[in-house]
């Protein structure tokens, strides 16, 4: 299960290396597209419940749909969460993933999701916020910022690298860093 888990890591860090991506925020939308040519739809006819869908036809041509109604940094992490259905799970199969809303509402990494869905968001969460960017972020914070109440942190950093502060609360968690 760890073993796996920075497997994952990896994957979304050498991906970052070989784009020459070095600082957030992460141009997702690039890597997508130029780097793996997917296709991106940012479709506004998608329901309301539905935040994202990976689709595989039968030629092996894959298109990222993504619903360009929710929120420009939720649709940043649904783009990376399908891209990792993409490289972790659908590369060999003719089909695709279709992703509710649900993934954001609550805590993404809580095992009520498939298997699956918690490595696209591992994923996910890694090539957004990688965590050597997130480490210098928190260098580059001077100790005033940290320990002044009335500066958010978190929601600075989740500007930085163009996430919900979920995500960087998590990447907390995952890296044992506490404010
Ligand atoms: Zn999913």
């Amino acid at each position: 299960m760890i073993a796996k888990r920075l497997a994952v890591q990896s994957t979304a860090l050498e991906i970052l290396m070989r784009c020459g991506i070095s600082k957030p925020p992460v141009d997702v939308e690039s890597i997508v597209q130029k780097h793996f040519g997917i296709k991106l739809v940012q479709d506004e006819v998608l329901p309301d419940d539905i935040s994202g869908v990976l689709d595989v036809d039968v030629k092996g041509r894959k298109t990222i749909l993504v619903n360009s109604a929710h929120h420009k940094f939720r649709q940043r992490f649904c783009m990376a969460h399908e891209l990792g259905h993409y490289l972790l799970h659908a590369q060999k199969m003719a089909y695709g993933f279709l992703d509710k809303e649900s993934f954001f509402r609550s805590n993404p990494l809580k095992s009520k999701l498939s298997s699956k869905d918690i490595e696209a968001n591992r994923f996910a969460a890694e090539l957004l916020v990688p965590t050597p960017f997130l480490e210098k972020a928190i260098d580059e914070l001077s100790e005033k910022d940290v320990f002044d109440t009335d500066k958010d942190v978190v929601k600075d950093l989740a500007d930085k690298f163009n996430v919900s502060t979920m995500v960087v609360s998590l990447k907390f968690v995952n890296i044992g860093c506490s404010f």
